[in-house]
Formats: C-alpha cells, sequence, structure tokens
C-alpha cells in the first residue's frame, strides 16, 4: 500500500485530507507540525509528503529545505498544500523544493491528479514495485486533464 505522510496543523483540515486519501486507497500517517513532519518522515518511510505550509515549530518551507538538504529523502515527492493561492506564491513553493502544489480548499481531482503524477514519475527512482495497482497510469490520466 502507499504511504503518504500527512503533515497539517489543523486538524478539521487533516480529517478531511486523511478521509479523502484513505478513500483512494493510501494509507495515511499525520503529523501537526514541522518537526513532527521531519521526525515522522524517518520513522515511517512515506512513499509522499503532503505538506502544509503554514505550519508551527517549522513551517513547510523549513521543512522541505531540510529533506532538499538529506540525500536520503532528496527524491521523496513533496506536495504543498496551502492557502497562499497567490500566483507569486506559488513560483515560490515549487522554487523551494516542493514537486507540486494544491490550494485550499482542497480540489479533489487536483488532488488526485497531482498524487498520480507525482508517484508515477517517481519510478525510475526509489519505487517499490508492488505500488502501481492504486492509481492509474500518469500518461494515461494526463491527456486528458485540462488545468485550470
Ligand atoms: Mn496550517
Amino acid at each position: 500500500m502507499t504511504k503518504i505522510l500527512l503533515a497539517e496543523d489543523n486538524a478539521v483540515n487533516r480529517e478531511l485530507l486523511r478521509e479523502l486519501l484513505e478513500a483512494r486507497g493510501f494509507e495515511v500517517d499525520e503529523a501537526c507540525d514541522g518537526q513532527e513532519a521531519l521526525d515522522m518522515i524517518a520513522q515511517t518511510q512515506p512513499d509522499i509528503l503532503l505538506l502544509d505550509i503554514g505550519m508551527p515549530v517549522l513551517d513547510g518551507f523549513a521543512v522541505v529545505q531540510k529533506i532538499r538538504g538529506n540525500p536520503r529523502y532528496a527524491t521523496l515527492p513533496v506536495l504543498a498544500v496551502t492557502a497562499y493561492a497567490m500566483q507569486g506564491d506559488r513560483e515560490k513553493i515549487l522554487n523551494a523544493g516542493f514537486n507540486g502544489y494544491l490550494s485550499k480548499p482542497i480540489n479533489t481531482r487536483s488532488l488526485t491528479e497531482e498524487l498520480e503524477r507525482l508517484l508515477g514519475k517517481r519510478e525510475d527512482g526509489s519505487a517499490s514495485p508492488n505500488k502501481a495497482h492504486d492509481i492509474h497510469p500518469v500518461s494515461k490520466a494526463r491527456t486528458v486533464a485540462t488545468g485550470k
């Protein structure tokens, strides 16, 4: 089963995302702040990290910076989840080392598309062999995606 670490300090958002992810067949671990997210990565070895930007202790930018600075986790896909929906913030987020971006409120189609894209892309790297059945191949999904 594909493991997701969900780092989000807001309990309501965390519960909503957990339900969305579990309904899609993912195994979900939770972290409530940035430091806990870093600790949990080491403990749970997730396949992907959903990382809220605005969190106590360490924010999402600080967390992704530490992740990218650690060779062991440099290829871990990290998807930003944030209320910062302005264009300049999007660029800042992608330039900071995140692999993708979801704005709140979460659009379920975008969530699915981003997870498919990031987990499919990872297969030349650290993928384990029995992950692909959880989702459809990236190439098929993307040909019908129409963006915004
Ligand atoms: Mn937050």
